[in-house]
C-alpha cells in the first residue's frame, strides 16, 4: 500500500468511453432493463476506470467518482438529506433516488444549477431545520470494497460538507433567514461517521473537494471551513484526508487549510496559482501534502510538460511533500483522444482527453521523484507540440490578425437609439406590442432524420435543400397562419446552436466521440477552437433569405453571439479569451451584414451564455463583462439604423450582469420571465435599460399550453414596467424540444393574448 499520494487525477469521467451509462439509464427509465441489470453496467464501468488508472501508473486511484446521474445528489442521499416528498413516495432507493434527480409525476425533481463556472449542472440539495443527517446510505463503502476485491485500494472522492452546504438551498420549511450552513455541525457529524467506517475498511486516503472556496466568502462560511477541520481532523479514528479546492484561487481558505489538521491540500495551479509568495507564507504547509493540480482538468491541450515542471520544482521546499494531479476532476473532458478517427491529425497531435492526462500526471509524477531523465522522452515530446502549435499555420491568420488590429472606436458603436429606432419603425411597421418566437420551431423526428441521413451519405445534398426548404416553408405559413408578426426560419438545418456554426467557421474542429457529461445522462460534444476564427463562407444566408422570399412579413435571421460559442467550446488557452471572442464577433458581423445584404431587416444573437462565463470572483467580474459586451457589440454595430438587432438571453436572475445588459445596446432582448411572473422587468427599467424588452410570456420547458387569460394578465403585469411602445410578446425560449401539438395551441393564445391587450390599448 502506498502511503503517499504521488501523482493522482481529483475524479474521471463516468458516462462511459462509449457513454454506456447513457444508454443504460435511458434503457433503465424506459423499464427495458431491470435495477440489477443497471447496476452491472455500473459496476463494469468502475471497474474499467480503476483498472486503467491503476494501468496507466497514478500512485494513488480515486474512488466513488461514479454517479448515476450527480454527486451532488449522491452526496445528499449518502447524509440523509432526502426530502420528505420523495421519501414518502415509497419507491425503491434507487427509484427514491432518481424521484429526486428527474421527478415522477406528482413531484417534480431538484432545481438543477451550474457547477460553479463549468458546463456541468448538480441538483441543489434542499436542507431544513428538520434534515435529520446521518449515514443513511453505504454506497461510498461498498465501491471501496469493490475496489479492494480487485487489489486496487481506491481514495474515496466526496464533496466537502461546507461546499455542500453552500451549494445547498433552504427546503420549504425552513424560516427565513435560515441558512443550509447552520447545520454544519450535524453534517460534520455524519462526515466523521463516514471517515470512520472507511478507517475500519482500510481506506488510507479520503478526498474532500471545497471548491466552494474558490469563489468569495463571507467570515462567518471562511469561519464554518475552519471549525469542520478542525473537527474531521481531531477524529481519532479516520483516512488522511486531502482537502481539494479548485476552479480558482482559494484564497484566504487556503490559509486556513494548510493550518487546518489535515495531510493534504489541493491547489489548482492552472485556474488559479496563488502565487509563490502566498504559498510561502504558509508555514503550515510544512508538514502537509501540497497537492499540485497542474494539468487542465478542464480543457483538452496537452500540457506544456516543462512549465508544469518548474512550476513544481519551485514548490518543493514549501510542502513537506508535492504530489502532482489534475487542476480539477477530468469529469469536464472526453475520454479519449485516441478514438478520434477524423480529426485532423495535427490538431489531435495538440490535445489530451482524460486518459491521456492521466498520462500527463504519471509522468510529472516520475520526474519530481526520479528527475527529469528518467522521463526525457516524454518531455521531449511535450516540447515538440508545443513548438509545433506556436508554429502551426493553421493556427495564425495574418488577416484576421490585421483586422483585429485596425478596428477603432466606432467599431463598436451604433447610431444612437432614437434613430435607429424611428428607422426601424419605418422600415417594419410593426403594431405595439409585436409577437414573436425565438428562433427554433419543433425539432420532429422528420428534420432529424434528414440530417442524419445527409452526414451518413443517405441522401445527395440537393435532395438535403429541398426537404429543409420545405420544412422551412411549412414553419413560415404555420406563423403566417398564425398571425406572428417578425417570423423565424425554424433552426431546422442546426443540430445545436452552437456547433452549427463551429462546423462552419475555420479555426474549429469536431470530434466524433468528445462527448462529456451535462447533467444526468445527457451529454454535449463541445467543438473545439485551435486557431484564429474566420468564416469561409455565408453560413446561414441562404436559409433565411429563403424564408424571407416566401412571405410579406419580416423575418428575423438567427445567429449565436460570440461569448456564447465560446462558452460552450474547448478554447484555445494561447491567447486571451477576450481576442478570441473579438475574432468570432468579426466572423458574426460579415454574417450580418450578408444577412442585410441579402434582405433581412431583423436579426438575433443569441447570447444565453453571456451570465455562465461570470468569473466566481467578484472582482474579475469587470474585466470579463467588458470584453464580453464588447465582442457583441463588435459583432452588431456593423449592422445599419434600419436594422433591428434582437439577442435573447435565457435566464432571469440578472443581478450582477444587468448593466452589461443593457450596455449590449441591442434593440430588442427577449429573456426568461415567465417563472419569475415579469420580476425581471421592473429591475431591468431600474437599471436604467430603454429598448425593446421580450419577456417570455410562457416557459417552454413545460409542456403545459398558457391560456390566453393567463399571457394576457402577465402581458399587464408587464406593461406596469415597461411602456406598450417597447414590449413584445414571446416564448421564454427556443420550441426545439417541444411538439407541435403544444406549439401550435401555445402561439395561438400567445398571438390571442397581444390582440386583446393591443385592443385594451386603444
Ligand atoms: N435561437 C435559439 C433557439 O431558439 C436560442 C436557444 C437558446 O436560447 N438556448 O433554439
Ligand atoms: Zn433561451
Amino acid at each position: 500500500m502506498t502511503s503517499t499520494i504521488g501523482s493522482t487525477v481529483l475524479g474521471y469521467p463516468r458516462i462511459g468511453p462509449n457513454r454506456e451509462l447513457k444508454r443504460a439509464l435511458e434503457n433503465y427509465w424506459a423499464s427495458r432493463i431491470s435495477e440489477a441489470e443497471l447496476r452491472n453496467i455500473a459496476r463494469d464501468l468502475r471497474i474499467d476506470t480503476w483498472r486503467s488508472l491503476r494501468q496507466a501508473g497514478l500512485d494513488s486511484v480515486p474512488g466513488n467518482t461514479f454517479s448515476f446521474y450527480d454527486h451532488v445528489l449522491d452526496t445528499a442521499v449518502t447524509f440523509g438529506a432526502v426530502p420528505r416528498r420523495y421519501a414518502d413516495l415509497g419507491l425503491s432507493p434507487l427509484d427514491t433516488y432518481f424521484a429526486m434527480a428527474r421527478g415522477v409525476e406528482s413531484t417534480p425533481p431538484l432545481e438543477l444549477t451550474k457547477w460553479f463556472d463549468t458546463n456541468y449542472h448538480y441538483l441543489v440539495p434542499e436542507i431544513g431545520p428538520d434534515t435529520r443527517f446521518f449515514l443513511a446510505d453505504h454506497g461510498v463503502l461498498e465501491q471501496v470494497r469493490e475496489a479492494d476485491e480487485l487489489g486496487i485500494p481506491v481514495r474515496p472522492v466526496l464533496v466537502g460538507p461546507v461546499t455542500f452546504l453552500l451549494l445547498s438551498k433552504p427546503d420549504s420549511e425552513a424560516a427565513p433567514g435560515f441558512r443550509p450552513l447552520d447545520t454544519v455541525d450535524e453534517l460534520v457529524d455524519a462526515y466523521a461517521e463516514l471517515l470512520r467506517e472507511l478507517a475500519r475498511a482500510g481506506v488510507e486516503w479520503v478526498q474532500l473537494d471545497e471548491p466552494a472556496f474558490a469563489a468569495d466568502r463571507t467570515e462567518a462560511e471562511l469561519a464554518a471551513l475552519r471549525e469542520a477541520y478542525r473537527s474531521l481532523g481531531s477524529l481519532a479514528e479516520r483516512p488522511k484526508l486531502f482537502v481539494a479546492g479548485y476552479f480558482g484561487d482559494l484564497g484566504e481558505a487556503l490559509e486556513i487549510l494548510s493550518a487546518a489538521p489535515v495531510e493534504a491540500v489541493g491547489v489548482d495551479f492552472v485556474a488559479g496559482d496563488p502565487g509563490l509568495d502566498s504559498l510561502a507564507a504558509l508555514p503550515g504547509l510544512r508538514d502537509k501534502t501540497l497537492v499540485a493540480g497542474l494539468v487542465d482538468g478542464r480543457n483538452v491541450w496537452r500540457t506544456d510538460l516543462d512549465r508544469a515542471l518548474t512550476t513544481a520544482a519551485t514548490l518543493l521546499g514549501l510542502a513537506g511533500e508535492v504530489a502532482v494531479s489534475s487542476s480539477c476532476s477530468l469529469l469536464h473532458v472526453p475520454y479519449d483522444v485516441e478514438a478520434e478517427s477524423s480529426l485532423d491529425p495535427q490538431v489531435a497531435s495538440w490535445l489530451a482527453f482524460a486518459r491521456q492526462k492521466v498520462h500527463e500526471v504519471v509522468v510529472l509524477g516520475r520526474a519530481l521523484r526520479e528527475g527529469r531523465d528518467a522521463v526525457a522522452e516524454e518531455l521531449a515530446a511535450a516540447r515538440r507540440v508545443v513548438t509545433d502549435r506556436v508554429n502551426a499555420e493553421r493556427v495564425r491568420d495574418e488577416q484576421v490578425r490585421r483586422r483585429l488590429a485596425g478596428l477603432r472606436p466606432r467599431d463598436t458603436r451604433r447610431a444612437d437609439y432614437d434613430v435607429r429606432r424611428e428607422a426601424q419603425q419605418e422600415a417594419l411597421r410593426l403594431p405595439p406590442l409585436p409577437t414573436t418566437t425565438i428562433g427554433s420551431f419543433p425539432q420532429t423526428a422528420d428534420v432529424r432524420r434528414t440530417r442524419a441521413a445527409l452526414r451518413r451519405g443517405g441522401i445527395d445534398h440537393d435532395t438535403y435543400i429541398s426537404r429543409m426548404r420545405a420544412e422551412i416553408e411549412r414553419v413560415v405559413r404555420l406563423q403566417e397562419e398564425l398571425g406572428l408578426d417578425v417570423l423565424v426560419h425554424g433552426e431546422p438545418e442546426r443540430n445545436d446552436m452552437v456547433q452549427y456554426f463551429a462546423e462552419h467557421l475555420a479555426g474549429f474542429a469536431d470530434t466524433e466521440h468528445g462527448w462529456v457529461q451535462s447533467y444526468g445522462s445527457r451529454c454535449v460534444r463541445p467543438p473545439i477552437l485551435f486557431g484564429d476564427v474566420s468564416r469561409p463562407e455565408p453560413i446561414t444566408v441562404e436559409w433565411a433569405a429563403y424564408a424571407a422570399s416566401l412571405t410579406d412579413r419580416p423575418v428575423k435571421g438567427m445567429l449565436t453571439g460570440p461569448v456564447t460559442i465560446l462558452a460552450w467550446s474547448f478554447v484555445r488557452d494561447d491567447q486571451p479569451l477576450a481576442d478570441t471572442a473579438k475574432q468570432v464577433a468579426l466572423a458574426i458581423r460579415d454574417e450580418i451584414a450578408d444577412l442585410e445584404a441579402a434582405g433581412l431587416g431583423v436579426i438575433q444573437v443569441d447570447e444565453p451564455a453571456l451570465r455562465e462565463l461570470l468569473p466566481l470572483r467578484a472582482h474579475r467580474h469587470k474585466e470579463y463583462l467588458d470584453w464580453a459586451v464588447e465582442a457583441f457589440r463588435l459583432a452588431t454595430s456593423g449592422a445599419r439604423a434600419s436594422t433591428q438587432v434582437h439577442t435573447h438571453l435565457c435566464y432571469s436572475e440578472f443581478g450582477d450582469v444587468i448593466d452589461a445588459i443593457a450596455a449590449l445596446d441591442a434593440d430588442v432582448t427577449s429573456i426568461e420571465a415567465a417563472r419569475s411572473r415579469m420580476e425581471v422587468l421592473g429591475d431591468l427599467e431600474a437599471a436604467g435599460f430603454a429598448r425593446g424588452v421580450g419577456p417570455g410570456v410562457y416557459d417552454i420547458h413545460s409542456p403545459r399550453v398558457p391560456e390566453v387569460a393567463e399571457i394576457v394578465e402577465l402581458l399587464r403585469a408587464a406593461l406596469a414596467s415597461v411602456p406598450p411602445s417597447r414590449l413584445w410578446v414571446n416564448p421564454d425560449c427556443g420550441l426545439k424540444t417541444r411538439g407541435y401539438a403544444e406549439v401550435e395551441p401555445a402561439l395561438r393564445n400567445l398571438v390571442a393574448a397581444a390582440t386583446e391587450v393591443r385592443r385594451t390599448l386603444g
